[in-house]
């Protein structure tokens, strides 16, 4: 069985979080755009140099660079047999991206799944995670921009699975493990295999 999941949510909803619990659990790859950038961030590389300039302001960074990194990602031999996105796509030109590389391949995603949880629960948690981790775009700001830009330009995306019969929402509110338990769950319920 290979499962092609996408995980998305708020920032602050538990993606990074639930993607590395639900990868373990399903065994395929989780792959984190966020991560790949901050990599190439770290690694001062030319992709991260540009993509600093966006992330550090709660931007998204452009399609061209962001398809870029998630076609060579999914060409590597860990993800054939399946994936969990996370993060990815945000943009309806990143659904047409994704879509065309996985159509090359006679493949398709099986499902979205998306954590819900309250815009105050987010910067709550956010600034926590601020005070704890230290990242670059954690501040107030930064924080209140990356939650608009989600509403703005993510949701739609959300509803295109949803008009696809793919979307699978899971209430992120709860302990980690009760959150990792109903995700796989609901994955299971929507693919038939239970
Ligand atoms: P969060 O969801 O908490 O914002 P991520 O680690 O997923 O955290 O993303 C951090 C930043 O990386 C985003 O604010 C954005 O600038 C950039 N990024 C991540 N994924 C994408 C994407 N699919 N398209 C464009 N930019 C992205």
């Amino acid at each position: 069985m290979s499962f092609r999941l996408i995980l998305t949510g708020a920032p602050g909803a538990g993606k990074g979080t639930q993607a590395t619990a639900v990868s373990q659990e399903l065994g395929i790859p989780a792959i984190s755009t966020g991560e790949i950038f901050r990599a190439e961030i770290a690694e001062k590389s030319d992709i991260g140099l540009e993509a600093q300039r966006y992330i550090s302001e709660g931007n998204l960074v452009p399609d061209s660079v962001t398809n870029e990194i998630v076609r060579r990602r999914l060409a590597q031999a860990d993800a054939t047999n399946g994936f969990l996105l996370d993060g990815y796509p945000r943009t309806l030109e990143q659904i047409d991206a994704l879509d065309q590389m996985l159509a090359d391949k006679g493949e398709q995603i099986d499902a979205m799944i998306e954590i819900s949880i309250a815009d105050e629960e987010v910067s709550h948690r956010l600034l926590k995670r601020a005070e704890i981790e230290g990242r670059a775009d954690d501040t107030p700001d930064v924080i209140a921009h990356r939650v608009a830009v989600y509403h703005e330009a993510t949701e739609p995306i959300v509803g295109a699975y949803r008009n696809r019969n793919k979307l699978i929402t899971v209430d992120g509110m709860g302990t980690i493990e009760e959150v990792r338990a109903r995700i796989v769950s609901a994955v299971k319920d929507h693919l038939g295999l239970k």
